[in-house]
């Protein structure tokens, strides 16, 4: 096969509509089903943009591509070149009468895992097979609406005025504390993959003023959950001369005008799989009135915690709508989130949670842009100020105020989908079983 000419003279399936009625065309895919009723065989053929019927009619077709309908195995890849004809019966109301068929990879059966819309193969299999189960268009239809997820964030971000940013994925020493890190081994040194790209992204705020990035993290943690991944992308903002009230504001629009872009461009995808997507709203409530309410609902909160009872519960008092906890008592916040000040002097924190479908989408918060205060807040933590005598450093020469936050990729995928595990989220998952594929 040319494959020039192909692409050249290709058209995509869902493209056809009735001007295409009677007319010759060149389409290409996969063979998604295949029937053989004697003297009409059918094939459906499937390419990234939809399906169509292809029609063989033994009276009429020429015998060596009637012969070959019948041979084709599910998943072969094909190049058909046919007639154009409008069908009441076929799904599109069309269908393609073959006059020549190319077979350009077979499909060697059987096919490790069901790729048809009705597949019941469970999550890990289908992970094990992932280029495969990348076949079916429920799975597409998911990373489908990912890609516009990420060109929306993008677009928006940029349309804020922020900058995007490339940070280093290899680092000297733990960013934030905590957190399980991987070692690398580094030349005669160690090393360790980035949990988090926060002190980067604060060091850039403070000189370029609003910036943003897709950054992957690795965390080593030995969870084995629904929600969390060993390997995950994060969406990250961090702006100067900001509060946290100004970053919430950001990020409430930044989910809203991500929705609606899925909403407008994806409507195939959504109708694949079965959603209907509401842009959110939002809504703003302290710690303590979140307290409060847990308290009338009888679920346990930590002292500085929401639990994930509590997040749940959060998302059905509050369906479609982006909850913003703020106020965050400061034991529960990293050194890194500025202090202040409750009304009765409570030690509380500019940080806050941002609560999405019942689970968290984002933390975020105010900085502590003032180094003798940093010092104080990483002795109370726990930890050495020599540690992090770079960034506190940093902030020595004219960083003004900043606040930011990270919202998980994947997580927000698989809340903004209702998907029940993070990892039909992710085109790869890394989490604690699972290196490949
Ligand atoms: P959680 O409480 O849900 O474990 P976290 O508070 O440890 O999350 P943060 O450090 O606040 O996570 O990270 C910011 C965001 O990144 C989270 O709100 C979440 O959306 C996402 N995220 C965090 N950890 C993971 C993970 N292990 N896998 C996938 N996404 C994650
Ligand atoms: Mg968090």
């Amino acid at each position: 096969m040319d494959l020039e000419k192909l692409n050249k003279e290709r058209i995509y399936i869902s493209s056809l509509t009735e001007k295409d009625d009677g007319k010759k065309v060149l389409v290409a895919g996969w063979v998604y089903d295949s029937r053989d009723l004697g003297k009409v065989r059918f094939i459906v053929l499937r390419d990234i943009s939809g399906e169509i019927q292809v029609t063989g009619i033994k009276s009429s077709a020429k015998e060596d591509v009637f012969n070959m309908m019948k041979s084709l195995t599910r998943e072969s890849v094909i190049v058909v070149s046919g007639m154009v004809k409008k069908s009441d019966k076929a799904p599109r109301k069309r269908e393609i009468i073959p006059e020549s068929i190319e077979l350009l990879a077979e499909a060697e059966q059987p096919i490790p895992i069901d790729v048809s819309d009705f597949s019941k193969t469970e999550l890990p299999k289908r992970l094990d097979y992932r280029f495969l189960d990348l076949h079916r268009r429920k799975t597409q239809a998911i990373f489908k609406i990912q890609s516009t997820l990420m060109q929306a964030y993008r677009e928006f971000m940029i349309k804020e005025g922020a900058v995007e940013a490339a940070f280093p994925s290899i680092i000297s020493s733990s960013s934030e504390g905590g957190t399980e890190l991987f070692e690398a081994k580094y030349f005669e040194r160690k090393a360790y993959l980035s949990q988090s790209c926060q002190l980067y992204k604060q060091m850039l705020a403070c000189s370029m003023e609003k910036v943003f990035t897709i950054f992957t993290v690795w965390r080593a943690e030995k969870h084995n959950t629904i929600r969390h991944l060993n390997e995950s992308r994060q969406l990250d903002y961090e702006q100067a001369f900001a509060n946290e009230f100004v970053v919430m504001d950001v990020l409430g629009r930044a989910v809203q005008y991500i929705v609606k872009k899925v909403m407008e461009i994806n409507k195939a995808e959504l109708d694949m799989l079965g959603l209907k997507l509401k842009v959110p709203g939002t809504k703003y409530m302290t710690f303590a009135e979140a307290v409060e309410v847990m308290k009338k609902e009888k679920i346990h909160v930590g002292k500085d915690d929401l639990s994930g009872e509590a997040e749940k519960k959060l998302g059905e008092l509050y369906p479609d709508t982006v909850v913003f906890v703020h106020d965050w008592p400061l034991s529960g916040r990293p050194f890194y989130i500025m202090p202040k000040k409750g009304k009765k002097g409570e030690e509380l924190s500019c940080g806050f949670d941002a609560i999405y479908q019942g689970m968290e989408i984002s933390s975020g918060g105010q900085r502590v842009h003032l180094p003798e205060l940093l010092i104080e807040r990483l002795k109370i933590k726990g930890l050495n100020p020599k540690d992090f005598k770079a960034y506190i450093d940093s902030f020595r020469y004219g960083s003004p105020p900043h606040s930011g936050w990270g919202v998980g990729l994947e997580r927000l995928t698989m809340l903004i989908l209702g998907l029940d595990n993070i990892r039909e989220a992710v085109l790869f998952p890394r989490d604690r079983d699972r290196l490949t594929p």
